[in-house]
């Protein structure tokens, strides 16, 4: 399986992701979105949307507050055992999580120690080959703030949510009540999360702030195993269905009972092939009664349906992760053919879906301006598509932007659009083009049946 290529340069000059605060040296190793990831990201959230929540019979919304009460993450057990293992080494002072250092088997073995704070690293440092690491001690990874009410007290701070579902978990029954379902049913929300990571390394795959797709579904224990296998299933196809170019990229792993987060019963990660390695971007877990039971507990609130605290099913996707694998995956160099021989296309082979602009509507030449215009304005207003309008000095640079940016049709005006009212529709992939009528009802209905199409057959699979 070929990794794919690190296009984290590219993906900078083409306007994805900008350092943040960049014009004061920048804040290291935090990310902005740039218009074509906005964009991408936008439509990634809604496709989630309408995949896990909309379009399942039994799945409703929340959005939750980030702000999080220092008691909810007491019952979530995240106060005490949200950390990783931190060794440092002496000589370079670089940081490491153990688990990233050591092999899997030898990380096995650390958690299986009574005295953890005295095991001894035996690699050396991949930075400075000495071998000086520190012994591991634990590392919280939560990120607080501090409401400065009045002087700084231990009172006045609260936490910025390291997962999004505590917000599902504390409001299950005000959520319960208020919609009326009975067992099985889920609650998605998307929103940021913050975790103060011991290392940030490549780019947007791991950062303090992030953002989460996450499904908490609630069913009977009795039927938990069919729900298992049926959103384990659902998270592959999604996952797979939106790399268009190499699906082998994609992997499932079944955690081993010491892998596992302290919340869960059984974890399966999956996995994609990043230029740098395998990353994992979703998780999939069964968190049993765990947080229900915690939050009743603690709170002394009755979290209960039909007389029994429900299972969870967590299907927890990271957006920036996501994101990375279908750019890594959609990034394509091809030698293509022109009229001056051969020259080199760098194209983003998105899913339609997600193209940042599903249409371009391009002059030949300028003076073909005003009817490119008008034929913008008015796809501008379609609400399921959105349109970009494109004019350089040759039609050449404009498809060479508009496929590293990956848009799906480019529409072009010319000539002949003044007799006889026709523009070439230019399609990505292929790059095949054809005549279609320009005239309003028509070329909307186009555009909006291919854009169905290809939803439609998302949601089949
Ligand atoms: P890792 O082992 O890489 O730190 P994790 O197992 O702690 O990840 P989960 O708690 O399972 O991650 O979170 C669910 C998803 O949230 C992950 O699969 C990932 O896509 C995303 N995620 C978690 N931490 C980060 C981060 N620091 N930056 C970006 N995305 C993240």
């Amino acid at each position: 399986m070929n990794k794919a290529k690190d296009i984290t340069s590219y993906l900078k000059n083409y306007g994805f992701f900008f350092p943040n605060a960049e014009i004061y040296q920048g804040l290291a190793k935090s990310w902005d979105c740039g218009p074509n990831s906005a964009e991408l990201k936008r439509k990634l959230k809604d496709l989630w949307w309408k995949y896990f929540i909309t379009s399942q019979p039994y799945n409703i919304s929340l959005d939750s507050s980030i702000l999080t009460h220092p008691r909810v993450l007491e019952a979530s057990g995240h106060l005490k055992e949200f950390h990783d293992w931190l060794v440092e080494c002496n000589k370079c002072k670089k940081r490491y999580r153990l688990d990233n250092l050591v092999s899997v088997k030898e990380f096995n073995d650390f958690l299986a120690l009574e005295n953890k704070s005295e095991y001894i690293v035996k690699q050396n440092c991949p930075s400075c080959d000495k071998n000086e690491f520190t012994n591991p001690r634990q590392f919280n990874l939560l990120l607080s703030s501090d409401l400065q009410i009045t002087n700084q007290k231990k009172e006045n701070i609260v936490y910025l949510r390291p997962e999004t579902c505590q917000g599902i978990f504390i409001n299950f029954s005000a959520i319960q009540r208020s919609i009326r379902k009975k067992l099985p049913f889920g609650v998605g929300q998307i929103g940021k999360s913050f975790r103060n990571e011991i290392t940030l390394h490549h780019g947007i795959f791991r950062t303090r702030e992030f953002e989460q797709m996450e499904l908490e579904f609630f069913c009977s224990l009795e039927e938990k195993e069919k729900w298992w296998e049926y959103w384990n299933q659902k998270a592959w196809s999604f996952l797979t269905s939106l790399l268009v170019n190499d699906k082998k990229k994609a992997q499932k792993k079944a955690l081993s009972q010491e892998e596992l987060p302290h919340y869960a019963k059984k974890t399966t990660d999956l996995y994609f092939q990043y230029h740098f390695g395998e990353g994992e971007l979703c998780s999939i877990s069964d968190r049993g009664d765990y947080d229900l039971k915690n939050h009743s507990e603690k709170s002394g609130e009755k979290l209960k349906v039909e007389g029994t605290t429900p299972h969870v099913i967590e299907i927890s996707f990271g957006v920036e992760r996501l994101m990375l694998a279908i750019l890594e995956d959609a990034y394509q160099e091809e030698t293509v053919k022109n009229s001056k021989g051969e020259k080199k296309r760098e194209v983003l082979k998105l899913h339609p879906l997600l193209a940042p602009y599903f249409v371009a509507v391009i002059p030949w030449k300028k003076s073909l301006r005003e009817k490119a215009q008008q034929i913008y304005q008015k796809l501008l207003t379609e609400i399921n598509f959105s349109v970009i309008y494109e004019e350089t000095d040759s039609i050449g640079k404009s498809y060479h932007y508009q496929d590293a940016i990956g848009t799906y049709y480019c529409l072009t005006v010319d000539d002949q659009t003044l007799n006889d009212e026709t523009i070439t529709v230019r399609e990505r992939d292929s790059r095949e083009q054809f005549r279609f009528s320009c005239q309003e009802q028509e070329l909307s209905q186009f555009l909006n049946q291919k854009y169905q199409e290809c939803w439609k057959k998302l949601i089949k699979i």
